[in-house]
């Protein structure tokens, strides 16, 4: 896989080098259980708090704040979960949006089925939220709001300043999914005035299987996980301590490169939008113009299937997504397109860049220089007309 081109950062990412380093310790030298008490086992706890340091500073929390669990998924289901139980004699009504990730609308779901309700929020053509329908939603029933940062698929930033202000007019819980913008634009829990977030190292070049869940001092919320006192009594089991250090270790990095990485994989994705508008004709650009994630580009291209351009962009060592991961093996149009009124014909035919690190001016040339004879050759055989 060495010339692969790789742009599903929006997927997953390559474990910085420098990450995977200070892993490496904890696995077979500095392996000690961090709860029980000779030195081997607080050297690990220590490892442990200085991680902990390390997230808060990120998101300008506090470490007593944060609560670490094995990624995005988990976080996910024991924020809303956790709100949900812990809140059931004030109300069952919990609000999100149309476009989240699977994470968060599988869990609403599934709540849905234990006496909950939930509001489903629209978002407008660039996958804005509805902040009218928004403030419409809310009952004297409603526990919480759960809203993601950004978009997966599209990049959309959402208003969540905004979305905060009405959640605190209103009195009622706010959770963001900040999966896809810890690390990549700022996100302090204090100026957004959130009460859950949730990040996972895996998204932001730290490992699998590792994340974080902010809750804020003084929130009511029940555990998902029972067992051990673990992390302050909110999750048990013991701690995958090589992946929190390198949680840890990433968001250091974050601190000090987040700006620079962005300001390059912005130009490399401007440059490639521009060019494949350029080339390509009958293409849509989706998500918002400016309040977008500097390294998404997703985009549909008429007459024909995002699958079959993907299996052609692999074949020439590109990787990319036609949406999000998740749903790749389903052959339902993206919940999300679908939501920004993007009919299915043109849904089934979206193509997500996913721009990051290690992209480079060369790999941009090489999809314009494959792309476009890509199109034109799945158009002529494209049963929907345009040969
Ligand atoms: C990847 C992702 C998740 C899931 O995180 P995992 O650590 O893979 O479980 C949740 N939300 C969003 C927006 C994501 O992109």
């Amino acid at each position: 896989m060495d010339n692969l081109i790789y742009l599903d950062h929006g997927s997953t990412t390559p474990t910085d080098q420098r990450v995977v380093e200070a892993m490496l310790p904890y696995f077979n030298k500095l392996y000690g259980n961090p709860s029980s008490i000779y030195s081997l086992a607080r050297e690990s706890k220590r490892a442990k708090e200085d991680a902990r340091e390390e997230v808060a500073k990120l998101l300008n929390a506090k470490a007593e704040e944060i609560v670490f669990t094995s990624g995005g998924t988990e976080a996910d289901n024991s924020a809303i979960k956790g709100i949900a139980f812990a809140n059931k004699a004030k109300g069952n009504h919990i609000i999100t949006s149309r476009i989240e990730h699977h994470a968060v609308l599988n869990t609403c779901k599934w709540l849905s089925g234990q006496g909950f309700t939930v509001s489903y929020i629209g978002v407008d053509k660039y996958g804005v939220l509805d902040l009218d329908e928004l403030k419409g939603a809310i009952t004297d029933k409603t526990i919480l709001i759960t809203i993601m940062h950004a978009n997966n698929e599209v990049g959309v930033i959402e208003p969540l300043a905004e979305i905060a202000r009405i959640a605190k007019d209103s009195g009622v819980c706010l959770h963001t999914d900040a999966v896809q913008t810890v690390g990549k634009i700022p996100v302090d829990v204090n100026v957004l005035g959130i009460d859950l977030l949730v990040l996972s190292g895996h998204k932001f070049y730290g490992p699998k299987g590792v994340g974080a869940l902010y809750i804020r001092k003084g929130t009511k919320i029940a555990s998902l996980l029972h067992g051990g006192y673990h992390e302050g009594n909110r999750r048990a089991g013991t701690e995958n301590i090589p992946g929190i250090v390198g949680l840890g270790k990433v968001c250091k990095i974050a601190m000090e490169e987040r700006e620079e990485d962005e300001k390059r994989v912005k130009a490399l994705r401007d440059d490639l939008e521009e060019r494949i508008a350029k080339k390509i004709d009958d293409i849509i650009v989706n998500g918002h113009p400016e309040m977008r994630l500097a390294g998404t580009l997703n985009i549909c291209v008429k007459y024909i299937e995002g699958e079959s351009m993907l299996l052609c962009l692999d074949h020439e060592g590109i990787a990319a997504s036609s949406g999000s991961a998740c749903t790749s093996a389903s052959l339902e149009p993206s919940h999300v397109l679908t939501a920004m009124g993007i009919p299915a014909e043109l849904a089934h035919g979206s193509l997500r860049f996913t721009l990051g690190r290690s992209n480079t001016k060369e790999d941009i040339d090489k999809v314009i220089e494959v792309l476009p004879p890509i199109v034109s050759k799945l158009r002529k055989m494209s049963p929907f007309g345009k040969g």
